[in-house]
């Protein structure tokens, strides 16, 4: 993988005022063609701290990538700075600002003298357009470094950039990532930690689970690693794609052409958000209910009045007879429902803050879960969704079901 470093320019990211964004997409970006960020520095809007920056790591990367400043106000100061540490003239270009002029008219620009500052080039550098906004990007090659400098605009940066790279052929990246859902960090290590270690890898925990990627510049190598640990752990690892549950399980249903409808309580409506939030969803997400009440859950989904009195709406029952009647309600083929105590007031002894109960119908099979969620109000109603989810992924593909399934 070649090695690069990026530097963003801007006192607005370390002021909090704009989010890195830049280094999320601009690393995703690399590390698809086989390119890997190995540093990545936020300097200020000053030119003599990013002049020193360039030096001091030239020849260190093979590829320099610079974000921001290079609008043509008095704070946008990165050609400067190229040019001071590379020794490089600035140069106004008539050519650059004639090409410039028409796009001043397309954004409604009236010029002025300030314009003109768009147009000072970077002796020995290439230019490269930019598609999305007016300040060009620029190549320079610089002994053993290829420096690409692109606009500060998130969308403006990654169309240059992607400009900027469209003749370099993409490396294979030799990488795997692992995705699992219901193991801890801690067990992953005690299990797989001695094959972790003889690659480069990382374990990533987040509220959807451990992400578990491996790096080796030896494919075979990588091969071996990953078939020891997906026989170790093969039972907990949902995908081996950068893809989330809700992506797996819409192309599951897609495939096996079947239909999703969903009755949410304590969810409020996560659920089919995480479901809508996949493009095309709409080939087999029906709909769903938000039965927050009691009356709605009676009226709307037909629990029985008695369950809620005698069970309670965060019941087992009252989660079996939610999905139940949901799927005839919808005609769908499959139904999640969820109710539970998402806090972080409301729980009792008997039913604690975090008890959610989730249940899924699959045709006519209709299964009922038990979970003790902890964390805060988000944290559980999250917990609760996407594990509705990893559910439903086991069940129509066949798998294992967790022990704390309950008989109804
Ligand atoms: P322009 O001609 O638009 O001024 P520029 O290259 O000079 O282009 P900057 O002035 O550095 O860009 O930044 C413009 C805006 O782009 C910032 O106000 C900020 O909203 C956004 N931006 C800059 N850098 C980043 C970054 N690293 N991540 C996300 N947004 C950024
Ligand atoms: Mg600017």
């Amino acid at each position: 993988m070649k090695k690069a470093i990026l530097i963003n320019v801007g006192n607005e990211i370390l002021k909090g005022i704009s989010l890195n964004t830049n280094l999320y997409e601009i690393s995703k970006f690399l590390f698809s063609r086989g390119i890997i960020i190995s540093k990545n520095v936020v300097i200020k809007d000053d030119v003599e701290e990013l002049k020193e920056e360039i030096t001091k790591n030239l020849g260190q990367f093979e590829i320099m990538i610079v974000t921001g400043g290079l609008g043509p106000t008095y704070d946008d100061i990165t050609r400067k700075a190229i040019s001071l540490a590379l020794d490089l003239k600035l140069k106004f270009s008539s050519k650059l600002y004639s090409q410039l002029k028409p796009k001043f008219s397309k954004y409604n620009i009236i010029e002025n003298e300030i314009l003109k500052r768009y147009a000072y080039i970077i002796e020995n550098a290439k230019i490269i357009d930019n598609p999305k906004g007016i300040a060009p990007g620029y190549y320079i090659q610089h002994n053993y470094t290829h420096i690409i400098l692109l606009p500060g605009p998130p969308t403006e940066a990654i169309a240059v950039l992607e400009n900027s790279l469209s003749k370099v052929p993409p490396e294979p990246a030799f990488c795997r990532y692992l995705r699992t859902h219901g193991i801890m960090e801690n067990k992953i290590q005690e299990l797989c930690g001695s094959e972790l270690v003889k690659v480069e890898s990382g374990l990533y925990p987040s509220i959807r689970g451990v992400d578990i990627y491996l790096q080796s510049d030896d494919r075979e190598t990588l091969e071996h690693i990953s078939d020891i640990i997906k026989k170790k752990i093969g039972t907990f690892i949902y995908t081996e794609e950068l893809k989330d549950i809700e992506d797996i399980i819409g192309e599951k249903l897609r495939e096996d052409n079947l239909t999703l409808s969903v009755a949410e309580s304590c969810t409020g409506g996560l659920l089919g958000d995480l479901i809508t939030g996949v493009p095309g969803s709409s080939d087999y997400f029906a709909g769903g209910l938000i039965t927050y009440s009691n009356e709605v859950k009676i009226n709307m989904l037909h629990v029985p009045r008695g369950i809620i009195i005698e069970k309670g709406a965060v019941s087992p029952e009252c989660a079996y007879q939610m999905v139940k009647n949901l799927v005839n309600l919808f005609s769908t083929s499959v139904g999640i429902s969820v109710t539970g105590i998402a806090g972080p007031t409301g729980g009792t002894k008997g039913k604690p803050i975090g008890l959610v109960y989730i249940g899924i119908a699959l045709n006519e099979n209709i299964r009922v879960f038990r979970y003790y969620f902890s964390g805060s109000r988000s944290e559980i109603k999250m917990k609760a969704a996407l594990e509705a989810l990893y559910l439903l992924n086991l069940i129509l593909n066949g798998l294992a079901l967790p022990e704390n399934i309950l008989k109804i």
